[in-house]
């Protein structure tokens, strides 16, 4: 099975998750549930622009740098606070960035187009009861009118848009301090092997650390769900289903290794005896025994939807490419996100891949940019281990079966935005 009959078969068994009200400040990378509208004008009345002086653009309409307008200041309007008086004839009203607009004012004139002084830090201290205009303003100018932001009643943001930064803004200026949005998916996480110990204990011979489940931990939680580790199930089917059996009432569980053809790779005997293997092992490596299924979840009682398992890879390098290339794409699908395909750029290739192999190849890649055009380096790990080399990439670039890219070949390459660092550089 290639890779993306494997990622169709895994996408048609994921299914968005319900929607929930979240605090807006903890929804950050969740999917709107809601169409938002404004239930207020934005701003609710006329707001003055910049910090300056509200006055009837008729008083200033002959106003020029050699040419002055003299008006009385009849007071201060600060942000915040409704004004108390209304304009008259001949007078301005001192006003602040984001206070209203006083009655009978139809324009802001900024300081820096008046006596006030220009170097002045916080209040002036001249207190002036008197304020020179050198210049005219339209009626309006400077003027934020009512509803000029958002109007009541209009989308702020459609279902179906991932929250960020922005969406926060929006949503928070608006009010919302809740949104309906799609929930976050628990993921259950189980590591299998006799030969595991856990992180913090001393290795000894033969022995070696449960590494995939603190990676996998960090890629849950990078791609916005909740990781839940439950440890080292040993290599017997009954260890095994008692794991399975707790991540069941999870979202989805993630295993990794006994998916192999050893003796005792027992993860699709378990899982078929618990719910179903839906497929196992594609054409693509390093990951290559990888396996889908459906557990059911025996406590919610009958029609209750199974939850989906992957059984990822157990070398490290394999475990982490099925992650990115078929786990991702199923959170992102349960979390509400449209765009569930790995970004992909075009890139040159710095050297070549040395053999044909007999599969889809992923290779953990270092891809730079510089003056516009992607360069990729295939092979990061002369000198280095699989480990080192995977920790040295910032992608992953897929050659498939059967071909050879030489240097200069322009190829397919998948960023990891997994770190800061990982980001492309110039
Ligand atoms: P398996 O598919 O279970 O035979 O595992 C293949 C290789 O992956 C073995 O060398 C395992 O030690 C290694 N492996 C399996 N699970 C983990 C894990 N959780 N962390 C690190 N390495 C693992
Ligand atoms: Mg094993």
């Amino acid at each position: 099975m290639t890779h993306q009959e494997a990622l169709s078969e895994v996408l048609e068994h994921v299914d968005p998750l319900e929607a929930v009200d979240a605090p807006l400040i903890e929804c950050a990378g969740q999917v709107i549930a809601e169409d938002v509208r404004s239930e207020h004008d934005l701003p609710m009345l006329d707001m003055c622009g910049p910090d300056g002086y509200a006055v009837r653009s008729e008083d200033i309409r002959g106003a020029g740098p050699g040419s002055p307008v003299t008006l009385h200041i009849l007071g201060t309007n600060r942000a915040g606070c409704l004004p108390r008086r209304r304009l008259r004839p001949g007078a301005a009203i001192r006003v602040m960035t984001g206070s209203p607009l006083p009655a009978g004012a139809d324009c802001v004139v900024p300081f820096e187009k008046t006596d006030e002084p220009a170097d002045k830090n916080g209040p002036n201290p001249r207190l002036p009861v008197q304020v020179r205009v050198f210049q005219a303003e339209e009626p309006g100018a400077n003027v934020r009118p009512a509803g000029s932001n958002v109007t009541k009643g209009s989308l702020v943001l459609p279902r179906g848009v991932c929250v960020g930064p922005a969406q926060i803004a929006a949503l928070g200026a608006i009010g919302r301090a809740t949104i309906k949005v799609i929930r976050r998916p628990t993921v259950a996480i189980v590591s299998t092997g006799d030969e595991l110990i856990s992180l913090g204990t001393t290795l000894k011979p033969g022995k070696s650390y449960d590494s995939n489940a603190a990676a996998i931990a960090a890629l849950v939680a990078h791609y916005g769900a909740i990781p839940r580790v439950l440890g080292i199930a040993r290599d017997s089917e009954a260890s095994l289903a008692a794991k399975i059996g707790r991540g069941a009432t999870a979202d989805a569980i993630i295993t990794s290794g006994g998916v192999s053809k050893g003796d005792y790779d027992l993860v699709r005997s378990v899982l078929g005896k618990m719910g179903r293997v839906v497929f196992s092992r594609i054409g693509m490596g390093p990951g290559a025994s990888f396996a889908f299924g459906l557990v059911r979840r025996d406590q919610a009682g009958e029609g209750a939807p199974p939850v989906p398992l992957f059984a990822l890879s157990g070398p490290p390098v394999g475990c982490l490419t099925n992650f990115e290339t078929l786990v991702r794409p199923a959170l992102l699908k349960m979390m509400g996100c449209h765009a569930l395909s790995h970004p992909v750029v075009d890139a040159v290739a710095e050297d070549s891949s040395w053999a044909k192999k007999p599969m889809t190849f992923v290779k953990w890649t270092r891809l730079n940019a510089s003056r516009g055009t992607h360069r990729v380096v295939l092979n990061t790990s002369d000198g280095l281990g699989p480990l080192a080399a995977m920790a040295a990439a910032n992608s992953l670039t897929i050659i498939p079966q059967g071909t050879v890219v030489k240097q200069g070949d322009r190829v397919q390459v998948l960023p990891l935005d997994w770190t800061r660092d990982s980001r492309v550089a110039g």
